[in-house]
């Protein structure tokens, strides 16, 4: 098939296996000429296959030779259909990897459920041993409990209701959003999806399976931001969510530091993902962001923030961490500088002058990129399959 953009508001319903594929050499192209340095040897990574996750995974192999086991959930592929992303990110990722001879596999399913858990515990008694890292990296809209019952996340504000300036991404025009405030089930429903919670489950499911090495690390990832999307995101229901994530890292890093090991979580920018591309106000603040950090020579991605983290934060001799304990790499994009300039062009712009402000281009380029779509070197106009395999895979 010719496998074009299919785009709804946030959602691209189509992805390029060849430009996925593109994506994924691009990253460890970066990763490989960045340089080594000396971190994990064995890694579990629960939402490895998009965004955050999917380059801890291949910084975690090109930069530091890791073995790694991916867990995410992912849409196959048929004739007709082509699968998800992070399925072809996937197949992408762990074909590169085993031809340069390091172990790659994944488990295909809902992170959130306890067959997955025996499951991860299975195969890594069986293939690994051990693992020395645990990066979570999972953005759900909604989770089963392992007692059956569904929880929803929501993207809204507490105490009242948030009106602010967005972008609307079917006709790339501003407009006025007007969100009511979470209810308190919203805000548990948040928390229970995006805190902590099956974070530790996972870890401490392991920890007692003695699949994890005295020494292991574990982190998870978080975001602070600017007072200006402060409403919807920190002081929000997905903030409080944040607020547990980050408890359940001091907690846990009192119970693994007794032997050795750690519990961080990492806050890093914001950035174009398919997560971030859904919560409101953020798609123009990433933009506006965006084009002030190229001019200073300061923009990453997701591969460049976690080569970075991994690097220079993390796998040093003494993580530096800040006085809460957390990792920082969002320290370009909080400059105050950088805020300052956000804020007095936030409050300029209006319809007339958004194009002067604004090069929504940038917004747009970046997420075509995570569907496999515009990448150099891939012939869109050429007949492609959609049926790639992921060798090894094991889907549940
Ligand atoms: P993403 O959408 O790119 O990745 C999410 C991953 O979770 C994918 O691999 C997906 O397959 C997996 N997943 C979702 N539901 C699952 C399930 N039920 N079972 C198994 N896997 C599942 O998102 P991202 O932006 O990389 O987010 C990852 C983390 O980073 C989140 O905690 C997010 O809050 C955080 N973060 C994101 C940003 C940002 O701007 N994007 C900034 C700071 C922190």
């Amino acid at each position: 098939m010719i496998i074009k953009p299919r785009i709804r508001g946030f959602l691209c319903a189509t992805a390029h296996p060849e430009g996925c594929a593109k994506h994924i050499g691009e990253q460890i192209d970066y990763v490989k000429a960045n340089g080594k340095y000396d971190g994990p040897g064995k890694v579990l990574v629960i939402g490895g296959s998009t965004g955050y996750g999917l380059a801890s995974r291949i910084s975690s192999t090109f930069g530091s030779g890791a073995a790694t086991l991916n867990i995410s959930f992912e849409k196959a592929p048929t004739e007709k259909k082509t699968g998800s992303p992070g399925w072809y990110n996937t197949a992408a990722f762990e074909k590169a990897a085993k031809a340069e001879g390091y172990y790659a596999k994944s488990l295909i399913g809902d992170a959130f459920s306890k067959a997955m858990k025996e499951k991860a515990i299975e195969v890594i008694k069986e293939d690994l041993g051990q693992v020395d890292m645990v990066v979570y990296s999972v953005a759900a809209p909604r989770r089963t409990d392992h007692d059956g019952v569904t929880h929803q996340s929501v993207l809204k504000p507490i105490g009242g209701v948030y009106t602010n300036k967005s972008i609307n991404l079917t006709t790339n025009l501003l407009e006025e959003v007007c969100i009511e405030p979470a209810s308190e089930e919203e805000i548990e429903g948040t928390i229970k999806v995006m805190g902590g919670e099956d974070w530790r489950l996972w870890i401490e499911a392991l920890g007692d399976a003695g699949v994890l090495t005295d020494d292991v690390t574990t982190v998870a990832y978080s975001y602070v931001g600017p007072k200006l999307t402060h409403a919807i995101y920190r002081a929000g229901a997905i903030g409080r969510a944040k607020e547990d994530l980050e408890k359940t890292a001091r907690e846990m890093n009192a119970v693994l530091s007794q032997k050795g090991g750690h519990a961080y979580v990492a806050i890093n920018k914001a950035l174009v993902t398919q997560a971030s591309s859904a919560i409101p106000v953020i798609p123009l603040y990433i933009t506006i962001l965006k084009k002030l950090l190229e001019e200073k020579g300061q923009e990453e991605g997701c591969i460049e923030q976690i080569q970075r983290l991994f690097k220079e934060k993390l796998f040093v001799d003494e993580a530096i961490v800040d006085e809460d304990g957390r990792l920082r790499v969002d320290d370009y994009e909080m400059a105050e500088d950088i805020q300052s300039e956000i804020d007095s062009i936030w409050n300029s712009i209006n319809d007339d002058n958004l194009s002067e402000y604004v090069d929504m281009k940038l917004y747009w380029d970046d997420f075509y990129k995570l569907f496999g779509f515009g990448l150099d070197g891939v012939d869109y106009d050429a007949e492609t399959s959609s049926l790639v395999d992921i060798e090894d895979s094991i889907v549940l």
